[in-house]
Formats: C-alpha cells, structure tokens, sequence
C-alpha cells in the first residue's frame, strides 16, 4: 500500500475540496474561486472545526459575526467554529482562497515535534 495520493486541481474551477479526491482524515481543504462581485450564498458556522483562510488572490470582504474586514491576496484569516461566517469577492476582481479545515484544538505536535528524520530512510536521487 502506498503512503500517498496525489490530485490534480484545476486551479481555475469554482471550489475543490480534497477531502473525498486524497482520503484526508484530519482535514478538508478546498480551493474556492469566486468571480468580482459574487458572494458566498450563506452565512455559516461548524459544529468542531476551525478554518484558515488563505487569500491566495484576488480582494475581497470577509464577514465574522457582524464585522466586515477587507481581505486580499496573501491574508490569512483564522475563524473559530462559532463564528459566523461569510466572504465576497471584491467588485472589480475574482477572490481565490484555500479554506483549511481541521477540528478544533486536535493538533498534537507540528513541525520539529511531530517530524521524524533519520540516516536510514531511502533518499531521492538529488540527495545521494
Ligand atoms: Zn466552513
């Protein structure tokens, strides 16, 4: 059994999540692209799970709970799962953003704590 998956995502399609296409078990992530102007349809919050947002391109608006923030590429925003949620697109231009979602307070170890690396695992080639 092999200890990966890979995907392809088109970069341009209106939202991706990677859930379903990569078997991820302590996550969701999905691409989302919203053209100028548009609006998710909804206010939303979760039940367990705080998302990160990535503002990859693009201007737009983020709602939490009656405040109204401008967003634009390169801001990341953390919304716990009680907040109430919306984003639009700023008029004059399309908004692409990853939405990370993971549980609440599930992460046991990151980086340096969780990493593992030793002289024995098999190396690629630009590392022999
Ligand atoms: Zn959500």
């Amino acid at each position: 059994m092999s200890n990966f998956k890979s995907f392809h995502l088109d970069l341009t399609a209106g939202r991706t999540e990677l859930h379903d296409a990569l078997n991820l078990t302590g996550a969701e992530v999905s691409l989302n692209n919203l053209p100028a102007g548009v609006s998710i349809p909804f206010v939303h919050a979760h039940t367990n799970n705080e998302e990160l947002y990535i503002v990859l391109s693009g201007e737009g608006v983020f709602f939490v709970d009656g405040e109204e923030f401008v967003v634009k590429a390169g801001d990341c925003v953390r919304v716990d799962p009680k907040g109430q949620r919306c984003l639009k697109a700023a008029d004059g231009t399309a908004l692409r953003y990853l939405c990370i979602q993971t549980r609440k307070d599930s992460l046991q170890g990151y980086t340096m704590t969780d990493g593992v690396m030793s002289e024995e695992f098999v190396k690629p080639s630009w590392l022999k």
